[in-house]
């Protein structure tokens, strides 16, 4: 295979009639994304998010899938309460999903870091994010895979969500491969890359039509700033949303 054919493959995907899709950032790295047709729940840490906007959940009348890019709770939330009453899918990494199937619920769709597969109509590829991903239990560390980020694609859209993660020259490759056109980072520090590191993923790496920095003012621990974010900026438009605020891109 030639190098760059993957890419030609994805461009032609690409190609596709471009629809609207409707954005909700939920605080926290929670968002609602309706996609080709289909209500997708990425990380959501709803319950116990102080930033969730209130009585958002009353408004939801489906969830199809839920992508969970890691298995700290603050990510993993309410991925086996919203499965189970939504009858969604769980799209993550095999512990995770094993976790979710072990809890009761029915659909699953394990899957690892460099793996791309379609569920009703839409494709997510699950990319590198540099974090970890265990959680306690009965006093100990128990593991729940690798960290991950995620890009989902239809309708001609390319939405990639990085989860938790330091900058990496390989978000290079992410944009090579699967041509995001809007991108959730995380901004907060500490945990993850800070508004200078963020800044660089998207003038040098990514190249994103608009960006919406996540993972930043839910805790006082999570000091950076995203208007320092939109400020470095240079390639791409920086949206700051408010939590619950929804928008079509
Ligand atoms: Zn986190």
């Amino acid at each position: 295979m030639r190098a760059g054919d993957g890419a030609a493959t994805l461009r032609m995907h690409q190609q596709e009639e471009e629809t609207d899709m409707r954005i909700t950032w939920l605080g926290h790295s929670a968002v609602h994304l309706e996609l080709a047709g289909k209500s997708i729940a990425i990380d959501p840490f709803w319950t116990g998010n102080p930033k969730f906007p209130q009585g958002y959940e009353e408004r939801v009348q489906r969830i199809d899938a839920i992508v969970v890019t890691h298995g700290h709770d603050d990510h993993f939330g309410d991925t086996v309460r919203l499965a189970k009453k939504y009858g969604a899918t769980v799209i993550g990494q095999w512990e995770i999903c094993m976790e979710a199937a072990n809890a009761g619920v029915e659909k699953i769709q394990p899957m690892n870091t460099g793996g791309c597969i379609e569920v009703e109509g839409v494709r997510y590829a699950m990319v590198p994010a540099f974090h970890s991903s265990a959680t306690l239990r009965d006093g100990g560390l128990f593991t729940r895979g690798d960290p991950a980020g995620f890009v989902i694609l239809g309708e001609g859209r390319s939405v990639y969500h990085a989860g938790d993660t330091c900058l990496f020259s390989d978000m290079a490759l992410v944009h090579r491969l699967y041509r995001p056109q809007i991108g959730f980072l995380p901004v907060g520090d500490r945990f993850t890359m800070g508004p200078e590191q963020a800044a660089i993923a998207c003038n040098e790496f990514l190249h994103l039509d608009l960006v919406v920095p996540i993972h930043w003012g839910t805790f006082d621990l999570l000091h950076g700033d995203p208007h320092e974010f939109a400020r470095q900026v240079t390639r791409g438009r920086v949206h700051i949303a408010t939590p619950g605020e929804s928008f079509t891109a």
